[in-house]
């Protein structure tokens, strides 16, 4: 009897998703495993889908009759059993479908695109008489693209007929399955046996000989090199081939990231501080067992040092490591230090490599020719089977939890691996996150601290300046009186600056001014953002754009006024204060590459410029000696985002560009503007107290339940039609309070459906439910049944989703 594939298909939505069963054909026999992506029918239409085998059973007899497995489109598993069980993890714990688990963990280079291709036969149809067939038939015959026509035909309900017609031989149908990238080879030549077993038996001319001693020299020399180092052409290359004396083959080589450095310096010239070693010496210590430890290391206290060596031991140790970055601390700096110390073992993955280049240090991680993955949040499933730590730096940082499917936080999926391969888990960060301090004073994590900066100098000295002030004196520019006499006293020195402004509610608008409103994303319930650089107005959500136009949308008037502050015209005021100084702009907005960025924060540390002025993403890991002087221009806006972790966001970028301040031999300082100055969390994050700042965030949180005292599902509901929207949301209410009747032992709090703070985004209206409640088991079992029943209803074109303590501001 043939095997059963438990497959988990592509197609398949959050609302209905579950391990489907195939027969595996005699052809396929042996050939299908644990791991490998298949094809296989889908639905109603027998539609061709790409799945995953999960697994591979004996045949059992049932009363269903089972659909056949197509095709395999992978020669060896794709996916080990740890990754297999972390899709099943990550499903349970994120809501999301098994193949949207897979899809995470493998490079988006590798997906399979299905292309099914469908032709006429010579076999003559004229005698065809059942009418869907016919209607078949003729749609083919008469269409110019075969492919698109069936797929018409499929969406009619009329697949099964197509098959029966390529069954009878009237259709002949192809299915290709190709992967996005394909692997990268070049041709390489060498030397034949039988020419190494008698080379004298063999004549050749001058070149001939030539090009065959480079070959022979060379190991897996590329043909074109050959010809190039032996000056000859590649007809030469031919005649050695005809000849037999050399053959070609396909040789697979990587896509490098940059060019790789080999080590040039050792983890043992590292030398730690003594605070420094406390840390190593005892996350150095549990071996082969799970644990967590949280390092809470003032800004400047020299983590990256201590991540260093406990790498280098890990590696020692003969296991692999994991680093984990935000996006913006991945500069080539941080790269190029840990390539110094460790050379090609370092792969690297991020978001801004080709398909190409991530396929490929995937593949170096997954054959053991890199030991260490260093990257942003996706690169917590690095392909690695002996995993000995896992860092994850900044730990606090929003960009680890994603916040689309599957909506995972980095430092679960950690949590899960480490459970696994008995690794220590360090989360760190200056200001850990008030969930992850607080497991640390439950005893859940062990905490570790530094509480010094590596330079022995002492935390910049924070002065909060009360721009109410400013304004009753008569001064209306964004910057107050004294931080113009530091930024001069700063340039005196040849010292450098950092300004910070806090983009949220900061930017550039295009507003009316006779009916006052401002010009909205067509899209998006939200005002677009103006930018001079190319005269357009942007959205930042759906990336929307368009000219700014003569009139109102509204009223018609042709009044428009730019409103708000934006760094650019931040960067205008301060080049009318500071007319000599040399400013540098970092900000998501302005269209910069990669490259751009890289080259602007290069320039900066060269001492190139004075001041460097950005947003959010200039507050957080860098690194540069000669900042002596930080000024937030506001944070007030970000008190008041809206989400629960608002404040928590606001101390942290406060302490965390404070810090960027005096990282070198000289104490830095730093000026926090704002309208409230006696607001506690202000002050707090000035004296950089964090433990004072905790004590009052979880009491507030303890007061109004949030995490981590409870967690948080959002149920978020988004339709282009709002009513549908409307209607769905009040049925799941519906369906949550039924469900809670029968489960009376599941403690929950449920609140809304409310529209969300932005209605609608990308054309899609949003609502959402709240529940409170405690992340166990038992509540994601309740959340699953709310998904099941919901399926039920019938809508189409209304999409459901379900967050873990993700944000629940916007
Ligand atoms: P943070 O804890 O803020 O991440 P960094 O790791 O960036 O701090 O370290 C701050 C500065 O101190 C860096 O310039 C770093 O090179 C230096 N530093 C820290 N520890 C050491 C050490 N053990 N040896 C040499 N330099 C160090
Ligand atoms: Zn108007
Ligand atoms: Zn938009």
């Amino acid at each position: 009897m043939p095997d059963i594939a438990v497959v988990a298909v592509s197609a398949s939505t959050v609302m209905f998703d579950r391990e489907f069963s195939y027969l595996i054909p005699e052809n396929l026999a042996g050939k299908v495993q644990r791991g490998m992506r298949v094809a296989v029918p889908f639905g109603k239409g027998n539609r061709k889908t790409v799945g995953m085998v999960l697994d591979v059973k004996p045949y059992v007899k049932s009363s269903i009759r089972l659909k056949s497995v197509i095709s395999v489109h992978d020669e060896s598993p794709v996916l080990n059993d740890e990754m297999l069980e972390l899709c099943s993890w990550l499903r349970d714990n994120t809501f999301c479908t098994y193949y949207d688990a897979v899809r995470t963990m493998l490079p988006s280079g590798m997906n399979i695109n299905i292309r099914e291709h469908y032709s006429l036969t010579d076999k003559p149809g004229d005698s065809v008489s059942d009418s869907k067939k016919r209607r078949c038939l003729d749609t083919l015959t008469s269409a110019e693209d075969t492919d698109s026509a069936a797929e018409g035909l499929k969406a009619q309900g009329l697949g099964l007929v197509l098959e029966s017609l390529v069954a009878e031989g009237y259709i002949e149908y192809e299915l290709t399955g190709k992967q996005n990238v394909g692997d990268s080879t070049v041709r390489v030549a060498y030397v034949t046996d039988s020419y190494k077993a008698d080379p004298d038996s063999f004549k050749l001319t001058a070149k001939q000989k030539a090009l065959l001693d480079t070959i022979d020299e060379n190991e897996d020399i590329t043909v074109k090199e050959a010809c190039y180092l032996s000056g000859v052409g590649v007809s030469v290359e031919k005649k050695l081939i005809e000849k037999g004396v050399i053959a070609e083959k396909d040789y697979e080589v990587f896509r490098r990231v940059d060019s790789f450095e080999e080590a040039n310096k050792s983890v043992d010239d590292v030398v730690l501080t003594d605070e420094q070693q406390k840390v190593y010496d005892r996350a150095a210590e549990v071996s082969r067992k799970a644990h967590c430890f949280l390092l809470h290391g003032v800004t400047g206290s020299g983590k990256t040092s201590v991540f260093e060596k406990l790498i280098g031991r890990c590696l020692e140790i003969g296991r692999q490591a994991i680093l984990l970055i935000p996006e913006i601390s991945l500069t080539p700096q941080t790269v190029n230090r840990f390539r110094s110390l460790f050379g090609e073992t370092v792969a690297v993955i991020h978001s801004s490599l080709s398909l190409g280049q991530r396929m490929d240090e995937y593949k170096r991680l997954k054959r053991g020719l890199a030991k260490i993955a260093v990257g942003t949040r996706s690169a917590v499933f690095a392909p690695l089977d002996n995993i000995g730590l896992i860092i994850v730096d900044e730990e606090g940082e929003r960009s680890y939890k994603s916040d689309s499917a599957p909506r995972y936080s980095a430092i679960d999926v950690a949590k899960q691996r480490c459970r696994t391969h008995g690794a220590a888990l360090m989360l760190a960060s200056a200001t850990p996150s008030i969930e992850s301090y607080y497991y640390a004073q439950k005893g859940i994590y062990e905490l570790l601290e530094m509480k010094n900066r590596y330079s022995g100098t002492q935390l910049p000295e924070v002065t909060i300046v009360d721009m109410g002030n400013e304004r009753s004196e008569g001064n209306t520019t964004e910057f107050s009186r004294q931080l113009v006499e530091e930024i001069n006293e700063n340039l005196r020195r040849g010292e450098q600056t950092i300004l910070l402004l806090n983009r949220r509610g900061y930017h550039t608008i295009i507003s009316c001014a006779d009916c006052r409103k401002p010009i909205y994303c067509p899209n998006c319930s939200i005002p677009m953002t103006y930018h001079k650089i190319n005269d357009t107005l942007m959205c930042h959500y759906c990336g929307h754009s368009q000219p700014i136009g003569e009139s109102c949308p509204e009223c018609g008037s042709t009044r428009l006024m730019k409103m708000g502050f934006g760094t650019q015209k931040l960067e205008e005021q301060l080049g009318e204060l500071f007319p000599t100084a040399k400013i540098l702009r970092m900000d998501a907005d302005t269209t910069m590459s990669r490259y751009a960025y890289e080259k602007g924060f290069n320039d900066f540390s060269k001492g190139r410029y004075d001041i460097m002025i950005g947003t959010q993403m200039i507050g957080k890991g860098l690194d540069f000696p000669d900042v002596t002087l930080v000024g937030i221009v506001t944070a007030d806006k970000s008190l008041f985002s809206g989400d629960f972790r608002s404040y928590e966001r606001t101390f942290s970028l406060i302490t965390q560009v404070a810090g960027r301040s005096g990282r070198g031999g000289k104490k830095g300082r730093a000026y926090l503007q704002t309208f409230m100055p006696d607001h506690y969390v202000l002050n707090l994050a000035a004296q950089q107290d964090y433990r004072g700042f905790y004590r009052e965030e979880t009491a507030i949180r303890k007061a109004l339940l949030f995490p981590p005292i409870c967690d948080i599902c959002a149920v978020g509901i988004t339709s282009a039609d709002e009513e549908k929207a409307q209607e769905m949301s009040a049925k799941i209410i519906g369906i949550i309070r039924e469900l809670t009747q029968t489960v009376r032992d599941i403690p929950l709090r449920v609140l809304g459906p409310i529209k969300c703070s932005y209605g609608r985004i990308n054309g899609k209206y949003r609502y959402r439910i709240i529940i409170k409640c405690k992340n166990t088991a038992k509540f994601r079992g309740f959340a699953r049944q709310i998904l099941e029943r919901a399926s039920k209803l019938g809508y189409k074109d209304v999409s459901l989703y379900l967050d873990m303590n993700g944000d629940i501001g916007v």
